[in-house]
């Protein structure tokens, strides 16, 4: 691992980073194990879908609402572009989606008043989409700037892009579930097979 990188450490930024993760797999489009993933949720399944994602922050963010579904799934496609250019080093790219994120709403730089103290990048009387646009944005924006963004990963099996963190000691991760993993493995088997 990269000596000049400090390991990541369960923070509020680290926590935001796996929720925006969450986001993207569970809504943008594209592949997953192998199938077309094309969600087509209704509104109110996109707001649960988001809220399950960004669930477990005690910072009086607003809920997500049905009818800033659009919204929504526009972040999340947002931020599988970022995960996308991240994952294959296409790092000035990731960094023009990161600042137009940033400037798209009015940010509330605050630490967090009661334990664990954190701090925040987000104005929370925003709606939910709005705030976690900046907050994601912020907390990626971190990712690049202290060399973490090394650990963001798109899977590499066939059929699949789904994006995650990896956390393996040496960076190695390259599928993001043991289904793609082991959908790997049949197929380098079948290859040698064929030879
Ligand atoms: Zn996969």
């Amino acid at each position: 691992m990269d000596a000049t990188r400090t390991p990541l450490s369960g923070s509020h930024r680290d926590r935001v980073v796996l929720a925006a993760i969450e986001l993207v797999n569970a809504l943008a489009p594209g592949h997953e194990h192998g199938h077309v993933f094309a969600p087509g949720l209704s509104p109110v399944d996109v707001a649960n879908t988001a809220n399950a994602a960004f669930a477990g922050f005690s910072d009086n963010q607003s809920d997500f609402e049905p009818s800033d579904a659009r919204e929504t799934l526009a972040l999340a496609l947002s931020l599988q572009r970022i995960f996308f250019a991240l994952g294959s080093q296409r790092v000035p790219e990731a960094i023009a989606l990161l600042n137009m994120l940033l400037g798209k709403y009015p940010s509330a730089l605050h630490l967090s008043v009661d334990e664990p103290w954190s701090l925040h990048y987000h104005d929370h009387t925003l709606p939910a989409h709005a705030g976690w646009t900046t907050g994601s944005a912020a907390a990626l924006a971190s990712f690049v700037s202290s060399g973490h963004w090394a650990y963001l990963g798109t899977c590499e099996a066939i059929a699949c892009d789904r994006v995650f963190l990896d956390v393996t000691r040496n960076t190695s991760r390259r599928f993001c579930s043991v289904r793609c993993q082991n959908r790997e493995k049949v197929r380098a088997f079948r290859r040698r097979r064929e030879y």
